[in-house]
């Protein structure tokens, strides 16, 4: 026995069977583009809808020998194994591939239980006594591999079909955090272009053919300008590379992954956008600090602290029931607790500064409005690091005790 790929598009199938098992393989030979012709007396819904949806054509009536006539493969699956038989017998004579549903054994050919991820096909037969349980688990694990990315799928040859991009949110520095979708991205990349923050961890299992470019910006310092980065995001995809653009948390949220992507549209390269875990919601979590436990804050806000608060985020601070989410905002602490004193916030308000979110030395600092850039600085607190400033963000909230009986938030 051989594993053959074999193309059917738009060469002629015949199917013979009206039932659930024909249907199936009708419908995969229709997807894989075959002209396919299914013979039975009555055809049951599936083959129905198939047949009116123009996917297949049906000749109503018993299977005859005329119907090989000019076929490439048949496969027989009438329930009836005198007939498949038969079949299978036609198919011999005139050196047609044949697979015999009522028994694989009987017939030319196997189907294999495949699975596919982008232009990888996987299929498994049994060369012995036929088990198609077995075929499929086998298949199973082997999605798997694939789907989670743990194999890589880069090419070795240079694909004649163009680069492309794809932007991968990274989440907040824990591989653990890294989406399966995103893991498949890294799987299929040439070139991976990344930052300081976000899963750094996960560069050392690439390939070894893979190349890793670093355009990570530290506080006060931008090693590569953004226009480098889209410049490099394009040049790489036209030389026909599979570029992945590693960033921490989500691409869109304070991660300018919407110029990335429109200079790529610009430049008529395909992208993609995988979405990730932001640190703006993931690491408070992390640190047990419940963004919107119920009946205590209804709203959130997520503002960048770059240049202090603007007045959306001044606005929101000052009402009870608004939780407040502060990125890059540790160089400027003392200014955004005063603005957000100065906008009518409580100055007992809660505060936490979690640093480092996910990592082995993620660590929270809590105080108050009128404390909290004190206990920073007595602390040392660095960037990266998430502020949170509403009643949600008291140490101890909601921690290893809850507050209530049940937690509802
Ligand atoms: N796109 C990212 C945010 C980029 S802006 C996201 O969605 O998470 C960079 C800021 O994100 C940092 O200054 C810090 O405020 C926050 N940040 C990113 N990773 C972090 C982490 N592991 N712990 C704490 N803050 C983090």
């Amino acid at each position: 026995m051989t594993l053959l790929g074999i193309d059917v598009s738009e060469r002629a199938v015949l199917v013979v069977g009206g039932g659930p098992v024909a249907a199936w393989r009708a419908r995969s030979l229709a997807d894989d583009g075959a002209d396919v012709l299914v013979v039975a007396p009555h055809l049951c819904d599936d083959l129905e809808k198939l047949r009116d949806a123009g996917a297949v054509r049906w000749r109503a009536g018993e299977v005859v020998e005329a119907d090989l006539a000019g076929v490439w493969l048949v496969h027989t699956a009438t329930g009836h194994a005198r007939v498949d038989e038969a079949v299978s017998a036609w198919a011999a004579e005139r050196r047609i591939w044949c697979v015999n549903a009522s028994d694989a054994s009987q017939g030319t050919a196997r189907t294999p239980a495949t699975t596919q991820v982008g232009d990888v096909l996987v299929g498994v037969v049994s060369t012995g006594e036929p088990d198609p349980g077995r075929s499929k688990r086998i298949r199973d694990h082997f999605a798997g591999e694939l789907r989670e990315g743990r194999v890589s799928l880069r090419r070795e040859r240079a694909g004649a079909s163009g680069g492309r991009v794809v932007l991968v949110g990274g989440g907040p520095g824990d591989v653990d955090l890294l989406t399966i979708g995103g893991r498949r991205a890294l799987a299929e990349a040439d070139v991976v272009v990344t930052d300081r923050l976000g899963p750094t961890g996960v560069l050392a299992e690439l390939d070894p053919g893979v190349e890793v470019i670093h355009v990570g910006k530290a506080p006060g310092n931008h090693p590569v300008p953004q226009d480098e980065i889209n410049r490099i995001l394009v040049e790489r995809a036209q030389r026909g590379q599979v570029v992945v653009r590693l960033k921490g948390g989500d691409s869109y949220i304070f991660g300018r992954g919407g110029e990335e992507v429109l200079a790529c549209r610009k430049a008529g390269i395909p992208v993609e956008v995988v979405p990730g875990v932001s640190s703006a919601l993931a690491v408070p979590t992390l640190a047990g600090i419940s963004l919107t436990y119920r009946a205590v804050a209804q709203t959130l806000v997520v503002t960048t602290g770059h240049e202090g608060l603007d007045p959306a985020a001044r606005a929101a601070v000052g009402h009870e029931g608004a939780t407040l989410v502060v990125l890059m905002g540790v160089s400027l602490l003392r200014r955004i607790a005063g603005e957000a004193i100065e906008s009518g916030a409580d100055p007992s308000t809660p505060v936490a500064i979690v640093e480092r979110g996910s990592t082995p030395t993620q660590r929270a600092t809590y105080g108050r409005l009128d404390t909290i850039a004190d206990r920073a600085e007595a602390a040392g607190v660095r960037a990266p690091a998430v502020i949170v400033i509403g009643a949600v963000a008291a140490d101890g909230f909601l921690g290893p005790t809850p507050p209530d009986d049940t937690i509802t938030g």
